[in-house]
């Protein structure tokens, strides 16, 4: 039987932060369902895919009605009656009635929604999980960097740098990753009170701690007193997203850092010395979006992953032509940076093709949906970045991955002893 399309169904919903997004339903053959939910960034890059929202009074300008009037009015009789198997097809449909280059007509947050709701249906029409409808050889569990201390845009606090995580790569299995990451994620709760006072203990947007602190180093010594009192040292390495395209400042063409204005080469010997001092093994955009020098300077000198985030937007055209002069290493890889299932997963492809990591992210602004785990294992990418293991919309992510570890059973494997350290 043909497995057509034939409705698609847009909503209204709201995301972690209480901010509406865009839910779709894809309905087959008018029975099966496919159902996915589109995340909101906070710190987000200038290149990314554009989401539509209606300005106006309402939710003070972030309602989704248009986006969803566009699924109903344009998108749905377009792609009704085709086959929902034929992702590309689908999604190269929904780029054509676009017609933008960033999907600002009917908006990134509305053809995504789209997009990944097709990509359910099909794998449940086909009755196989959607992560091996995705790969059929998707097998790799990912190591979870987990993010324990916020800042930057997803805190009120004074840190800069937006997120101190730890990345459990000597776990054996995903299954030990979380039992570790709730062991450091407790010892951190009492550090912090003891340090800060209980309202310190108060969380930012990813479930990590958001403390009164301003230095860097403060940030990373408290993670790593966690961790030593945890027990699991041997286990744990670092990471960090500085997100330094939003400490960038545009005028002096420095970046804004502990009360200094620091030009590339200093944030560079800052990075430097704290790699002397930490053992840490990965950072996200140590640069800011466009700063490309930074990029290629950080991934040539640290001798450590230099993730692009706003760096690559997820972007095939944007990874093409960084990645050829050396910037960067690896991939962060976020599905409503580009707008549809299969440029995310060119993307990807062409990272593996320039022996780039890739790592799966959240946004901060997330919902219950945990279909990157999914895409996750889908791509076999090994990394993956979904907040502090608390908080509904963190935990539906990693409760999706012990599912999937739990499936795959014998034939799944465990990242952690393949991340190599320098990179
Ligand atoms: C990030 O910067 O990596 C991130 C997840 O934040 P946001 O979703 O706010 O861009
Ligand atoms: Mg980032």
């Amino acid at each position: 039987m043909e497995l057509k399309i034939t409705n698609i169904v847009a909503r209204e919903v709201l995301d972690c932060r209480g901010n509406p997004t865009v839910q779709v339903d894809v309905v087959v053959n008018d029975e099966i369902l496919g159902r996915a939910d589109v995340p909101a960034g906070k710190s987000t890059g200038a290149h990314e895919a554009q989401e539509v929202r209606d300005g106006g009074k309402r939710f003070g300008g972030l309602g989704v009605q248009k986006a969803i009037a566009g699924v109903a009015e344009e998108i749905a009789p377009a792609l009704r009656g085709r086959r929902v198997t034929d992702q590309r097809a689908l999604d190269q449909a929904l780029i054509a009635l676009d017609g933008t280059p960033n999907k600002a007509r009917l908006g990134a947050n509305a053809i995504l929604g789209v997009s990944l709701a097709a990509a359910r249906a099909a794998a449940a029409a086909l009755r196989v999980p959607l992560y091996k409808y995705i790969n059929v050889n998707a097998h790799v569990l990912p190591v979870p960097l987990l993010n324990y201390i916020n800042g930057g845009k997803h805190a009120s606090n004074d840190l800069e740098f937006q997120e101190f995580c730890i990345f459990p790569v000597g776990a054996e299995t995903f299954k030990e990753a979380m039992e570790i990451g709730w062991a450091v994620y407790e010892e951190l709760r009492t550090i912090i009170i003891d340090k800060y006072g209980k309202i310190a203990a108060n969380v930012g947007d990813e479930g990590g701690f958001a403390p009164p602190i301003v230095k860097v180093r403060e940030a990373l010594d408290n993670i790593l007193l966690a961790v030593k009192r945890s027990g699991y040292e041997e286990k744990i390495v670092y990471g960090l997203d500085c997100a330094a395209t939003h400490l960038y400042d545009p005028e002096t063409g420095k970046y804004h850092l502990e009360g200094n204005l620091l030009s590339t080469d200093e944030l560079l010997a800052f990075y430097k010395d704290l790699l002397k001092s930490y053992p840490i093994v990965t950072i996200e955009d140590p640069f800011s979006e466009d700063d490309v020098d930074g990029f290629v300077r950080a991934t040539q000198e640290l001798g450590i992953q230099i993730v692009g985030d706003d760096f690559f937007c997820t972007n095939p055209a944007r990874i093409k032509e960084r990645a050829a002069l050396g910037a960067g290493n690896a991939l962060l890889w976020k599905v409503n940076q580009i707008g549809t299932l299969s440029e995310a997963l060119d993307a990807a492809e062409l990272a593996y093709r320039h022996s780039f990591g890739v790592m799966v992210s959240e946004r901060s602004g997330e919902t219950e949906d945990p279909i990157i785990s999914d895409l996750v294992v889908g791509i076999n990418a090994g990394q993956i970045k979904t907040g502090a293991a608390v908080r509904g919309e963190r935990t539906a992510k990693y409760n999706r991955l012990l599912q999937i570890e739990e499936e795959l059973g014998s034939c799944g494997a465990y990242a952690g002893g393949n991340f190599k350290t320098p990179f």
